[in-house]
């Protein structure tokens, strides 16, 4: 036993030593693989600034030296992206524990062409958005494949790409993360942009619109602003779930919005929830978001999963093995971001290896992606998820008080305690201070028996769910 051990032991130290010797070709290879990753991470602005002129001098036993132009990227990189880096790098080579990062002046590179990453080869998309249009042109139809979790928000889409401002408007999608929402509002934009080269597409993601709109306010050319933006012939604002409690540009865009409607002008909007879901959305903005089609997209279904693999390695040009796929289609389910960084994910490795990986390869790769049986409801999950739903910090749900919009989160967060936990009644008034456990009965029961009854409040409860479980 022990010498089997020892000999392991002396194997992966061997292995690690002829590794480490051979790395130095491999380095630069291997930091192409991190940058091509945390470019799907942070903005393409970050990425410029950051990670520009970097490099992996050497690695030496468990620590990889990476250079940076100057001390104010070091103090970057070691301090805002070291995490990020680190869990990449060790996801690449898992030997690789520690990073140090050191200056040299960009003066000494000797080859600085090659050095620096080669855009083209990492397939930049984010470096091709439209200035004017803000569109991404890889946002096609072509590339969105349809099945029954989303075919309805497709045809309105498709619909509204081939008559702007006449079908539906406004078109309001929704759904939750990664499933499509921003992919089909570009798609629209982009066909509109194309066929109509005169009218004005703009695609605002809202923190976008929100920011600009303080600034509008705060440089006192609001004016101006409101004026472009009744200009506009298609106006595309995605994830409208942030304009909650966000009074001002509610304002702003409810005019805006009343400007461009009248005119026949297409909007399209997108949201993680319905409009009667978004909390702290003003009456009159909420109406008009329900007066013309409300589509949702909800999760692909095994087949479908398979479908937009398939299609996303032809596009990658990646040709993976049939029980590879089935493997990702089976246990990737969380949405289709997550099939996309794990395909991402086999790339890289097949790229660095000059081999396609095969199953045994894929389940070890994929790990991080993989629904573990970790992944289910606790405590923490439910009031964490229930208070970012209605826009609340997680301590409010405790507060003593009779506020609406804390009672019904409240007896929200104790009727899943109770139904997804099976939390004693007891138990859940503890949770929540009480001393007499009936309320916690009366919460549940309520919140039971409306759960049945009222769509609305199924909505809200399926939605919040959506998100406990899906991590
Ligand atoms: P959301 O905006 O809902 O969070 P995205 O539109 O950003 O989701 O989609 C996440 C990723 O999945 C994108 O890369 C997108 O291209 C891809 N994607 C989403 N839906 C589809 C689909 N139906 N067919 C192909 N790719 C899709
Ligand atoms: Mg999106």
């Amino acid at each position: 036993m022990n010498k089997i051990f020892l000999l392991t032991r002396w194997v992966k130290f061997n292995t690690v030593n002829h590794c480490y010797q051979f790395l130095s070709m491999d380095t630069k290879e291997l930091w192409q693989s991190v940058l091509t990753q945390i470019q799907f991470d942070i903005s393409k602005a970050n990425f410029a600034t950051w990670f520009q002129n970097t490099e992996i001098v050497s690695i030496k036993d468990d620590k990889a030296i990476v250079s940076v132009p100057n001390a104010f990227s070091k103090e970057w990189l070691s301090n805002k992206y070291n995490k990020l880096i680190a869990k990449i790098l060790h996801e690449l080579d898992d030997k690789i524990r520690d990073i140090e990062y050191i200056i040299k002046p960009q003066g000494v590179k000797k080859e600085p062409s090659i050095e620096k990453p080669n855009i083209e080869q990492l397939n930049f998309e984010e470096f091709k958005i439209d200035k004017e249009t803000n569109l991404n042109p890889r946002y096609s139809f072509d590339g969105f494949v349809v099945g029954s979790f989303n075919e309805l928000a497709h045809a309105a889409a498709w619909a509204v790409s081939e008559n702007p401002g006449l079908t539906y408007n406004p078109l309001f999608i929704y759904g939750g993360v990664g499933l499509g929402k921003t992919h089909l509002l570009q798609a629209v934009g982009n066909k509109i942009a194309l066929a109509h080269k005169k009218k004005k597409v703009r695609y605002l993601s809202s923190e976008k619109f929100i920011t600009n709109i303080v600034n509008a306010i705060r440089n006192h050319n609001i004016d101006v602003f409101k004026n472009t933006l009744t200009q506009i012939d298609v106006l595309i604002i995605d994830d409208v779930q942030f304009l909650a409690g966000k009074n001002k540009t509610q304002e702003e865009f409810f005019h805006a919005f009343n400007a461009l409607y009248e005119k026949n002008k297409q909007i399209i909007l997108s949201s993680d929830r319905p409009p009667n879901a978004i909390p702290e959305l003003e009456e009159r903005l909420r109406s008009r978001f329900e007066g013309g089609m409300i589509a949702d997209i909800s999760f692909p279904d095994y087949e479908t999963r398979l479908v937009i693999l398939k299609n996303k390695i032809q596009e990658k040009r990646l040709n993976l093995p049939e029980d590879v796929l089935d493997y990702i289609a089976s246990n990737v389910k969380k949405n289709i971001r997550e099939l996309e960084g794990a395909l991402n994910r086999l790339l890289i490795h097949s790229r660095m290896n000059g081999s396609l990986p095969n199953l045994d390869t894929a389940k070890r790769l994929l790990k991080s992606y993989v629904f573990s049986p970790f992944d289910v409801a606790n405590y923490k999950k439910i009031i964490e998820s229930v208070a970012k739903f209605y826009n609340l910090e997680e301590k409010d749900l405790f507060e003593v008080t009779r506020k609406k919009e804390i009672v019904k989160p409240r007896q929200i967060a104790m009727f899943l305690l109770r139904r997804e936990l099976k939390y004693s009644f007891p138990a859940i008034a503890r949770k929540f201070g009480g001393k007499d456990h009936t309320t916690a009965i009366y919460a549940c029961r309520k919140m039971g028996q409306e759960f049945e009854a009222n769509n609305r409040l199924t909505e809200e409860i399926n939605l919040i769910k959506q998100r406990i479980y899906s991590g």
